[in-house]
């Protein structure tokens, strides 16, 4: 009952939460792959702490969050609560370069990495608060850039600039599928580029891939990795 969130809340999240833990495990099954081999990140965003606590309770055990003022408020709250046992808090979002360094003192893993500027800021926030974070390369599979992500012919050399620079600790790509297409030849391309960065740092072996609608299609193809929001918190324009 520590939760805070209401018990209908509370049911409703378990609901949906024990749906989408069955579509990994038939997307699975359908794949020939071993469910334990994939982290389930409950994308929280504009979910107040309340579900997030609710969530903890339920067994999740990573959370994502793209803006880093709620983040960081949120998890400086989870840490409060729940020390140790807080959920590891994967940063999502689009990154400027003023803010990065901020998010790498309090984000266990950045997945959006996108750009050498980044990377540097991260670093550098990283050794000013003395954590180690780990890092994925966010890789633009549209055609247009718009949604984040590096080219995919210069994902390799960004990768490297990651394993390069202390208290970064590359692990592997995070990709977005191109809106109103089929995800599938994206998802079989990330996989490639995941392939060809890993044999140069095989610590490097995470493809984050994977939402809400196309959860089967990243599981088929190799994703370690699902961000999945609203088909466990519900829509989020009913909460700002
Ligand atoms: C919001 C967000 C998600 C979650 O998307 P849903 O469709 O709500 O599951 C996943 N990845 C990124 C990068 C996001 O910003």
């Amino acid at each position: 009952m520590s939760g805070g969130a209401d018990a209908g809340r509370r049911a409703e999240l378990e609901r949906s939460l024990a749906q989408v833990t069955e579509r990994i495990e038939r997307a699975c099954a359908d794949a020939g792959r071993d469910p334990a081999d994939l982290t389930l990140v409950v994308v929280t965003k504009r979910f107040p702490l309340e579900d997030v606590l609710a969530l903890h309770e339920l067994g999740v055990r990573d959370i994502g969050e793209n803006r880093d003022q709620e983040a960081g408020e949120k998890v400086a709250e989870l840490r409060e609560r729940l020390g140790a046992d807080a959920p590891t808090v994967h940063f999502i979002g689009q990154l400027q370069s003023n803010k990065a360094g901020h998010v790498a003192g309090y984000a266990d893993v950045v997945q959006s990495a996108d750009r050498a500027k980044i990377v540097d800021a991260l670093a550098r926030g990283a050794q000013a608060s003395g954590r180690d974070v780990d890092v994925l390369v966010q890789v633009g599979l549209d055609d247009e850039q718009g949604r984040g992500g590096v080219r995919p012919d210069e994902a390799a050399t960004l990768a490297d600039r990651v394993a390069g620079h202390d208290g970064l600790r590359l692990r592997g790509v995070m990709a977005v599928a191109p809106l109103d297409a089929d995800p599938a030849p994206a998802f079989a391309r990330l996989r490639e580029l995941a392939d060809g960065i890993r044999s140069k740092h095989p610590d490097a072996h995470w493809i984050s891939a994977g939402m809400s609608g196309d959860l089967e299609a990243a599981v088929a193809h190799g994703a370690t990795h699902l961000r999945v929001g609203t088909a466990i918190l519900g829509s989020r324009t009913a909460v700002l």
